[in-house]
């Protein structure tokens, strides 16, 4: 009796577990009180027990039957048992016996089954709200692959309207890229030795609509039953995935451009590279580099810059294939790669790639508010044949498209090992370059300018050389381009300028007495807006007048920063300096310059004179030279006069000056005083026909 209050009370929810004790020794002290009064043979005790169960019984039922429908049969059940039990009660007679007793078990067996029910689909119930209430998608998968379980998160995130829908599909239904065998071997991974659980994976799933999902799955085993089961955990990654893809961007997009930055370009050629070795292919790769950027950033802002870059990249894009990549390296360094190549193409390939690369940046730039032209120099190296791996492959280009560059503006060069022998030696000299100034390791060697007329000495160039410790006497040829890579070339061009003038000012009352100094500046020199300073600096620390001065520039100091080369040079002629055209007929050879820049001399390059007797051509160049020289009202000096047959035409021809080894090799100064103190003694005697 007690029993079946205290259950029914549990069930109804007016119970919990520390009462259950309490109900539990009430049972005892009953059962104890009735096995006592059943021992006492009171005939009453079995009718009226009987009566009583019944009494509860319905009690109970009548309790359970509202409160939940999975009670409804228990409560039912019990209903009929109690009022069975109330009937036998009043009846008990033993030829009901039979009768009694069937009821009674019949009737137990149902409210058993009931109570079987009520149990089990409490505790479905709990489980089914135990998995739907899981903020990730949850199912439970058999060996087969087939979905025996789903809460409702999952079919949420996989589109379905409920997660009966999800019951009995195939993990293959759902995950686009399983196949059936990989569904049947999951299972496997749990038998494997020292295996964690769960197990994790990312995978794209297939939603109903057709959309795609990424998840991460979590596995872990179960076995129900002696059948082993998996319960897969599903995580909605989308968000994660859309941080990675941004920290991806960052670590691969250069943000100006939006293409590849260098080094996603590093792990891309590295995969063309192996593609193509395991292919038996060639890939080339294009190392870009726009002239004047650094001028736009300079003068334009960075804004101007940043848009110069996008909208050059996109046009570098648009001629490029699909499948080739294109990658910002840095500052306006791009660089293309053309991978996946037939066998001895890539080169011709690059070559007509660099070809539309060079002529489409060539177009000019209208950007947002100013038009800008650039150019850009291309170097090329391919796969096989200048290197095997991607770092060698850049650098490889690096040092083609520096070559290119040397040549001049919108050229393209293929690498070739004379290159890189010219790139090492570079590194030695710039590193022994650095404090070679403070080290007094350079010195100037002069040599004669002398009137063609009247070998009157009038000028002397200067020469710079360097004498290094570690690698001994190094050419101004191969220590000077390094030096203006460096930057080196601004404290070294002003050692020269501050060395020659104090020379020139220790020649006064000499034989050399107002002799003009012709000294080489180069562009970054021109370019330093110092530059004005130290010329009258020196000047005046010198005491020399400006016309003593006199600068040699090559064409390429003139187009490569015209605008602001013009100002300097305008102002140089203001000040009284002279300003003089070196190697003239090697470069552009453009006479806009000759006309457009303020410049008083012509050096008619060693090339030509060297030809001069015995080439038509040279002579017939050298001589429009003269010629055009003499229009513009510019004097002329040949370069490289190596012999008197030289220099009795270029005289003949009209030519002012001349310079060569034929009048004097470049020597130290106290040389050149004693050469021109013979020389002064020679002078009456020399005539229009002079030799020496
Ligand atoms: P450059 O200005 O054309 O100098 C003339 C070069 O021709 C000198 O070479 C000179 O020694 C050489 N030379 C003169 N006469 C003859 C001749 O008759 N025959 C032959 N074969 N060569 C002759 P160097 O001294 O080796 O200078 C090479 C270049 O280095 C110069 O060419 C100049 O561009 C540069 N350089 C020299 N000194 C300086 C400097 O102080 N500053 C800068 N920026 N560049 C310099
Ligand atoms: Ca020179
Ligand atoms: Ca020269």
């Amino acid at each position: 009796m007690w029993g079946y209050w205290a259950g029914t009370q549990f069930f109804i929810g007016k119970l919990d577990a520390p009462d259950m004790r309490r109900v539990t020794l009430g049972i005892l002290l009953a059962s104890g009180l009735f096995s006592l009064l059943w021992h006492a043979n009171n005939s009453w005790l079995a009718p009226a027990s009987a009566m009583a169960i019944g009494v509860i019984m319905l009690w109970s039922g009548s309790r359970l039957i509202p409160v939940e429908s999975r009670y409804r049969l228990l409560g039912m059940t019990l209903m009929l048992r109690g009022g069975f039990n109330i009937l036998a009660a009043a009846t008990l007679n033993p030829d009901m016996y039979v009768v009694w007793f069937v009821g009674t078990t019949v009737l137990k067996i149902l409210s058993m089954l009931g109570l079987v029910y009520a149990v089990q689909d409490e505790i479905q119930q709990r489980y089914a709200r135990t998995i739907d209430s899981l903020s990730h998608g949850f199912l439970i998968r058999d060996r087969r692959g087939y979905v025996h379980v789903a809460n409702e998160r999952c079919a949420k995130l996989l589109g379905f309207n409920s997660a009966q829908e999800l019951i009995g599909l195939h993990v293959c239904d759902l995950l686009p890229n399983l196949t059936r065998e990989m569904a049947d071997q999951y299972f496997r991974r749990f038998e494997a030795e020292g295996v964690q659980y769960p197990l994790s994976d990312t995978a794209v799933m297939r939603l109903r609509n057709g959309n795609s999902l990424p998840v991460e799955l979590l596995g872990s085993p179960y076995i129900e039953r002696g059948r082993m089961y998996c319960l897969v955990q599903l995580l909605d990654i989308s968000e994660r995935k859309k941080k990675d893809d941004l920290l991806y961007q960052a670590a691969r997009i250069d943000p100006v451009t939006g293409f590849f930055n260098r080094h996603a370009l590093s792990l891309r050629l590295a995969q063309e590279v192996a593609h193509a070795a395991a292919a038996g292919r060639e890939c080339a790769v294009l190392f870009i580099d726009l002239d004047k950027f650094k001028r736009v950033n300079d003068s334009f802002g960075h804004a101007a810059g940043d848009e110069l870059l996008r909208t050059a990249a996109n046009r570098l894009h648009g001629l490029l294939r699909p499948c080739d990549v294109l990658a910002r390296f840095g500052g306006d360094e791009f660089i293309v790669i053309i991978p996946d190549l037939a066998p001895n193409s890539a080169e011709q390939m690059a070559g007509d790639c660099a070809d539309a690369i060079i002529a489409a940046m060539g177009r000019g730039f209208e950007l947002s508010y100013h038009a800008i032209s650039v150019t850009a120099s291309v170097g090329i190296a391919c796969y096989p044949n200048h290197g095997t791996d991607s770092d060698t492959l850049i650098r490889c280009a690096d040092i083609a498209m520096y070559e290119a560059k040397k040549a001049g503006r919108g050229e393209r060069r293929v690498f070739n090992d004379a290159m890189n022998a010219a790139a090492k030696d570079g590194l030695v000299i710039d590193g022994a370059l650095a404090g070679a100034v403070e080290a007094n390791e350079f010195y100037l060697v002069y040599q004669a300018i002398v009137n063609a007329h009247t070998g009157k000495l009038t000028k002397v160039e200067a020469l710079l050389r360097w004498n290094s410790p570690l690698l001994g006497p190094v050419s101004p040829d191969r220590f000077i381009p390094v030096a203006e890579d460096s930057g080196m070339i601004i404290p070294l061009g002003t050692w020269v300028l501050e060395q020659a003038c104090r020379q020139v000012a220790a020649w006064k009352r000499s034989a050399l007495d107002d002799v003009t100094i012709s000294i080489n500046v180069s562009a970054w020199q021109l370019a330093d807006p110092d530059f004005l300073k130290l010329v009258s600096q020196a000047l005046i620390g010198n005491g020399l007048s400006p016309h003593q001065l006199e600068l040699e520039l090559t064409e390429r100091v003139l187009i490569e920063d015209a605008a602001n080369v013009q100002a300097v040079l305008a102002q140089l002629r203001a000040l009284g300096v002279g300003v003089s055209l070196d190697d003239f007929g090697t470069g552009y050879s453009s006479l806009s310059y000759l006309t457009q820049f303020h410049l008083n001399t012509l050096k008619i390059d060693r090339a030509f004179v060297m030809d001069i007797e015995h080439s038509e051509r040279s002579h017939n160049l050298v001589h429009a030279i003269i010629a055009m020289g003499h229009s513009l009202g510019l004097q002329l000096v040949a370069e490289g006069v190596e012999t008197a047959g030289q220099a009795a035409i270029l005289e003949k021809m009209g030519c002012h000056y001349l310079q060569g080894y034929h009048i004097s090799r470049p020597i130290p100064p106290d040389e050149l005083l004693r050469f021109a103190d013979a020389r002064r003694s020679l002078a009456p005697a020399v005539n229009s026909d002079f030799s020496i």
